[in-house]
């Protein structure tokens, strides 16, 4: 691109060169400021072959959305020909986890996503740790699309499907039938697969249902594995817990997938009692019973019980699903693609579990950056099952992008986005109003991070 294109578009005007000649030639015709022979003249010396491989990163900066409904930072790399990528970090991990990295960046071309990816994934690890790996590596996906002209569902290899199943997460009440009525609410919207909360802490308050260490704190359980917390439910909790269920199967019919999640912190042999007890409602899954990083016990459990169980969530890179699947440890997996590795890592994860005859459900809490990470990923790995949801009562959540139809969660799916990259760009107006702190403020003083990275000798 001529030098003087890129002043005329000017950094922030132009976000890809298709909505720069959009706009380029909106403006003309509005102004009457080129004449359309000097448009055609300045677009056909665009070499729009050569100019990706031309294409360096020259800074990247962060903005931190609240109540999305989660607290998510926002990443944007900017580069030498006036696109820029979005990405987002990991619901609530800190900007910092992608800002160190900003030194390791400039001055790469951003196309080549899997160099930069091995060259930062050692700074990666489980659960929001990877957030900032994992948020770049969207950016540098919507980055090669938007100098490709290419969606990123394209560049991965083509898609398996139109549009994406989205389950939502729904709020919990103590009351079974509200509880029953909110899920069913979620059918009326359209939803076509649910997920519940259901918690010992529906039964905690009733006496006889629980047993645990007397006088353990409440924050003390919570930042204690489930198999150390010596919390056992009684034969009254298990039967409580499973009553609650055939409360809400009540109202939903039993058509419609329900998954459950948050059962508290309960040993391993509570959880399979849990389970036996839910069998006859058919559940589609009882997730994260256990931490991840138990195999073994997670087969136990699986094994005992005729209820699908699913983990996932805060994995880092492919080889600890693997581990999961290879044993069938679980029957279900669930990355959370910006903790999984990002949008390659996690088709890859997919793949891999495709091969063990497991389907791979996605764990998602974010904004529609992420999300849309998330749609390309999904619609591109066959073995996909549905993604979550958590923002569809959020009014304005929608619209802090543009490019894709709106509301994004339409009767319960997401159409995947046939533009350039992610296929969005942002709405500064609609964000800027949920941001905490600096908006894509300069980031200079993370410019010259140095370190002897290399992992050998
Ligand atoms: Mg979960």
């Amino acid at each position: 691109m001529k030098a003087s294109v890129r002043r005329l578009m000017g950094r922030s005007a132009a976000h890809s060169r298709r909505s720069f000649l959009k706009k380029a030639g909106l403006g003309a015709a509005a102004a009457g400021f080129w004449a359309d022979s000097t448009l055609e003249a300045i677009t056909q010396n665009v070499n729009t072959r050569s100019k990706p491989s031309d294409l360096k990163i020259t800074d990247m900066r962060v903005a931190v959305v609240v109540g999305a409904p989660m607290t998510c930072p926002i990443l944007r790399i900017d580069t030498n020909q006036g696109i820029s990528g979005l990405g987002e970090v990991r619901d609530g991990a800190s900007p910092t986890y992608a800002l160190m990295l900003k030194s390791r960046l400039l001055g790469e071309n951003p196309c080549n996503i899997d160099r930069i990816f091995r060259r930062i994934k050692q700074f990666g690890f489980h659960a929001r740790q990877a957030g900032g790996v994992c948020g770049i590596e969207m950016a540098l996906w919507d980055l090669a699309g938007k100098a490709y002209n290419l969606p990123v569902y394209q560049m991965l290899g083509g898609k398996f499907r139109d549009r994406i199943r989205c389950y939502a997460d729904t709020d919990m009440s103590p009351d079974p039938k509200v509880y029953g009525q909110r899920m069913k609410a979620r059918l009326d919207q359209g939803f076509t697969f649910l997920k519940m909360d259901l918690g010992v802490g529906l039964v905690e308050k009733i006496p006889g249902t629980l047993t645990k260490p007397l006088g353990i704190t409440t924050r003390e359980l919570a930042q204690t594995q489930h198999m150390f917390t010596g919390m056992e439910l009684t034969d009254k909790g298990v039967a409580l817990m499973a009553e609650y269920v055939a409360a809400v199967r009540e109202q939903t019919g039993y058509e419609v997938p329900i998954a459950a999640d948050h059962f508290g912190h309960i040993g391993v042999n509570s959880c399979i009692r849990l389970g036996k007890a839910l069998q006859k409602y058919n559940i589609a899954w009882l997730e994260d019973m256990i931490p991840w990083q138990y195999t073994e016990l997670w087969k136990k459990i699986t094994d005992a019980i005729d209820v699908p169980t699913l983990t996932g969530e805060d994995i880092y890179l492919k080889e600890p699903f693997e581990e999961l699947c290879r044993h069938h440890a679980v029957d279900l997996i669930h990355p959370d693609l910006a903790s999984s590795g990002g949008i390659l890592e996690t088709k890859k994860i997919g793949d891999m579990a495709q091969e063990y005859g497991v389907a791979m459900a996605m764990h998602f809490a974010g904004t529609p950056i992420s999300c849309m990470a998330n749609v390309h990923c999904a619609a591109a790995t066959e073995n996909f099952l549905c993604l979550e949801n958590h923002s569809v009562d959020v009014p304005w959540w929608s619209d802090m992008v543009s490019g894709v139809e709106r509301p994004i969660v339409q009767r319960g799916f997401i159409p995947v986005p046939n533009g350039p990259g992610l296929g969005i760009s942002l709405v500064d107006e609609v964000t800027r109003q949920h941001v905490r702190g600096p908006y894509f403020e300069p980031t200079t003083e993370w410019d010259k991070e140095r370190s002897w990275d290399r992992l050998w000798s």
